[in-house]
């Protein structure tokens, strides 16, 4: 596909409140919609001393994709799949694009994407700016191990072709790099061969947390995707007890035999999204223990073999468009943290504390991790990862500080793509290749043209 000729002068800034999916901390940017590359380096030279950063569907949940004062790049205008190559499983698609739209597109063919987080609506560029992960990271690593390439465009102004073979310095600062090295353009992704849209789930419910997770460290192999969902309102005896959904992508075979036609089929369900004036204190511990109380009895005990769709088994929230409404205008935080394997015990004390304290999270995951690769600050590393919604409460910001603390004495970090408040000082303990990958950042960009209210936060660079 020919790209349209730049035509820089079309490119229309307009100032706009931004906020992550959280809804905390909003700040005002001029955002601007670059669809070619020439467009996109006119935009390189709109930025002011605020410098600029990339947006994809905003769906970090803090600062990471805003940039107060300055230039915000948003990304779904450059969007679209440039090139499809069915026998070699690969794609080549515009940043902008969003794994929804490659869904849609790919698996009637026969692919998927090689790693999901939990919501479909994250763009090409955000999954390799946070190196996301899905309920496979155990089998598949995260996104950027099935990056073939990218073009990406630096602070120095140059397009560069970059693979992990060719220039691993800066495919690998920009795998998980927040979007701080420069601006992903399109980028060629290895996807997954698959004969159905469907999964074969199997469901265990676990009656408290040390249950769940000997379940996971006795079974998780055997499964391509595994995740326990963990009521962190219940104590005592039945603390984190959970629902563990394990599973793999039907054949077209086994689907037709469940009475299924249409094995490609990708279908998805859009409900009404809540209104924008739901009280803060919707989301509160009785209602939470109530929904909580509902689900885990509403899970079967033992089931094998359940056939979902994808929507289903990895997606429901985006049933319920903006449903980040639900808590309110105050918004809510997330908190995700891995641990090394040896460290379970700090996951124990991490739940023990949250549901000792009367934190209300209705939306509280377990996963297993396999090794690290090399992104310099890329989140996943071999272990356990623990991640949680809540609303903003008073007495909220310490807790977290304590878990945080907690995290880095067991050698573990928390989630940049989901941060929006760790204190700064921890950055380096928790991302030990930081000092490395500020150096590389630094020759992509020397002017500091790329900055985000995160990178100001955090002081990244
Ligand atoms: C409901 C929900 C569930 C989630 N589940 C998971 C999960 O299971 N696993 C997981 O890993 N994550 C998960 N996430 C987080 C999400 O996958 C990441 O935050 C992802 O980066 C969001 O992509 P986005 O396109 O919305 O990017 P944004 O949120 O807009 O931006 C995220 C980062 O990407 C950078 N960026 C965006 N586009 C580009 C580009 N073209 N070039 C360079 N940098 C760019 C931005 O600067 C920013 O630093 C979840 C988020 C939600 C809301």
């Amino acid at each position: 596909m020919t790209e349209p000729e730049a035509r820089p002068t079309d490119l229309v800034l307009h100032p706009e409140l931004l906020s992550g999916w959280g809804r905390t901390a909003p700040s005002e940017s001029e955002v601007v919609s670059p669809r070619t590359t020439g467009e996109h380096v006119a935009a390189l030279g709109m930025a002011t001393d605020r410098g600029l950063v990339p947006r994809g569907l905003g769906r970090g949940y803090g600062d990471c994709a805003q940039n107060a004062g300055g230039l915000v790049l948003s990304g779904p205008a450059n969007t679209g799949i440039t090139d499809i190559d069915l026998g070699g499983a690969r794609v080549t698609a515009r940043a902008g694009t969003s794994l929804h739209e490659l869904m849609e597109r790919l698996v009637p063919l026969g692919l998927f994407v090689p790693v999901t987080p939990g919501t479909r609506m994250v763009t090409v560029g955000g999954a390799i700016a946070a190196d996301i992960h899905g309920k496979n990271h155990h089998q598949a690593g995260s996104w950027c191990d099935h990056v073939e390439s990218f073009r990406m465009l630096d602070g120095n102004g140059d397009v560069r072709e970059i693979s992990a073979d060719g220039n691993p310095e800066a495919f690998w600062a920009t795998a998980g790099g927040m979007g701080l090295t420069g601006v992903v353009l399109d980028a060629t992704i290895r996807m997954k061969p698959v004969t159905s849209s469907r999964l074969l789930v199997d469901t265990d419910r676990a009656n408290d947390l040390d249950d769940v997770m000997s379940l996971m460290i006795e079974g998780d192999d055997r499964y391509d995707y595994s995740v326990a969902w963990i009521d962190l309102v219940s104590s005592g005896s039945s603390m984190g007890r959970s629902v563990l959904d394990r599973g793999r992508f039907a054949t077209a075979e086994e689907v037709s035999a469940a009475g299924h036609s249409a094995p490609l089929e990708f279908r998805t369900t859009q409900l009404p999204s809540p209104p924008d004036l739901v009280p803060s204190g919707l989301l509160n511990r009785a209602s939470i223990r109530a929904f909580n109380e509902l689900w885990f009895r509403k899970a079967p005990a033992r089931r094998r073999d359940a056939i979902m769709s994808i929507e289903a088994f990895f997606h429901p929230l985006d049933m319920i468009a903006e449903w980040n409404r639900i808590y309110g205008k105050r918004g809510f935080l997330q908190w995700q943290c891995v641990v090394p394997d040896s460290e379970s015990e700090t996951i124990r004390r991490a739940v023990s504390k949250l549901s000792g304290a009367g934190i209300s999270s209705f939306l509280a995951v377990l996963k297993r991790m396999g090794p690290s690769n090399q992104g310099h600050l890329s989140f996943p590393l071999e272990g356990w990862t623990l991640a949680l919604d809540m609303p903003v409460s008073s007495g909220l910001e310490s807790m977290l500080d304590e878990l945080d603390e907690m995290v880095v004495t067991a050698g573990g970090r928390i989630y940049l793509a989901k941060d929006s408040r760790v204190r700064p000082e921890l950055i380096p303990v928790m991302y030990p290749r930081l000092a490395q990958w500020q150096e590389i950042r630094e020759k992509l960009d020397p002017d500091r043209r790329f900055r985000s209210d995160m990178s100001r936060r955090l002081g990244l660079i």
